[in-house]
C-alpha cells in the first residue's frame, strides 16, 4: 500500500514541478516589470517637476514685487499663490494683458522675455476669465493668444498643447484662413464667448501673457 502511495510515477511528478516553475517566472517578470514601471514613473515625475519648477523660477528672476493671495492648490500644504505685481490670477496661472501692440512674432518673445508665453487656453472657464479681464479695457480691440497655423488648417498651442477643436471658442465665421490669417487674437468687441479671429502675423495688436502662479 505504501509502495502504491509512495511511488513516484515520473509521468505525474514533472508537471507539478513545471507548474511551480512557471508560478515562479510569472512572479519573477511581474515583479520586474513592476520595478521597470517604478523606474519609468520616477524619471517621468523628475522630468515634469524640474520643468514646471523652470517657469516660475524665470518668471521669479524677472519681477521684484508681487501679489499673494491665500489659496491652497490641491496637493500642496502651501497656501500662498503669487502673481507678479500688475499680473492678474485665475486657478494656477498668472495673465499679464499688454497696453502696448506689437506683431505675433515680437509678442511672443516679449512674453517669454518675461519668463511667460503667450496665452494657451485650455478651458472654458479660463475662456470666460480672459474675456472677463479684457472687458476692462474695451478700447484694447484685440489681444494675441497662442494659437497660430502650422500650415493650412493645421493649428498648434505654443506650448505644444493639443489643439482641440471641440474646445475652440471661434467667433462664427472663423477661422475664415484669409491672406496670412496664421494667427489668432481674441476680439475683445464681440459680445458673446466665441471671440477668437485669425488674422495675419504682421498685424499689431496687444497679447496676453500666461505663465505658472508662484506657489509659495
Ligand atoms: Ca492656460
Amino acid at each position: 500500500m505504501m509502495n502504491g502511495q509512495g511511488r513516484v510515477h515520473p509521468g505525474t511528478a514533472a508537471p507539478a514541478e513545471e507548474r511551480r516553475c512557471s508560478w515562479l517566472n510569472i512572479w519573477v517578470f511581474l515583479i520586474f516589470a513592476l520595478a521597470i514601471k517604478a523606474a519609468f514613473l520616477t524619471i517621468c515625475l523628475v522630468v515634469l517637476l524640474w520643468h514646471s519648477s523652470e517657469q516660475p523660477r524665470a518668471l521669479q528672476q524677472q519681477f521684484s514685487e508681487w501679489k499673494c493671495d491665500s489659496a491652497v492648490p490641491q496637493g500642496t500644504d502651501r497656501g500662498w499663490m503669487c502673481c507678479p505685481e500688475g499680473w492678474r490670477r485665475f486657478q494656477r496661472s498668472c495673465y499679464f494683458l499688454s497696453l502696448d501692440q506689437m506683431n505675433w512674432a515680437e509678442s511672443e518673445q516679449s512674453c517669454t522675455g518675461m519668463g511667460s508665453q503667450l496665452v494657451v487656453i485650455n478651458s472654458k472657464a479660463e475662456q470666460e476669465f480672459l474675456s472677463k479681464q479684457i472687458k476692462q479695457y474695451p478700447q484694447r480691440e484685440n489681444f494675441y493668444i497662442g494659437l497660430f497655423e502650422v500650415k493650412e488648417g493645421q493649428w498648434q498651442w505654443v506650448d505644444k498643447t493639443l489643439y482641440n477643436v471641440t474646445a475652440a471658442f471661434w467667433r462664427k465665421g472663423e477661422p475664415n484662413n484669409g491672406l496670412d490669417e496664421n494667427c489668432t487674437v481674441i476680439h475683445n468687441l464681440e459680445k458673446t464667448l466665441n471671440n477668437w479671429i485669425d488674422i495675419p502675423s504682421h498685424n499689431k495688436h496687444h497679447r496676453i501673457c500666461e505663465a505658472a502662479a508662484v506657489i509659495v
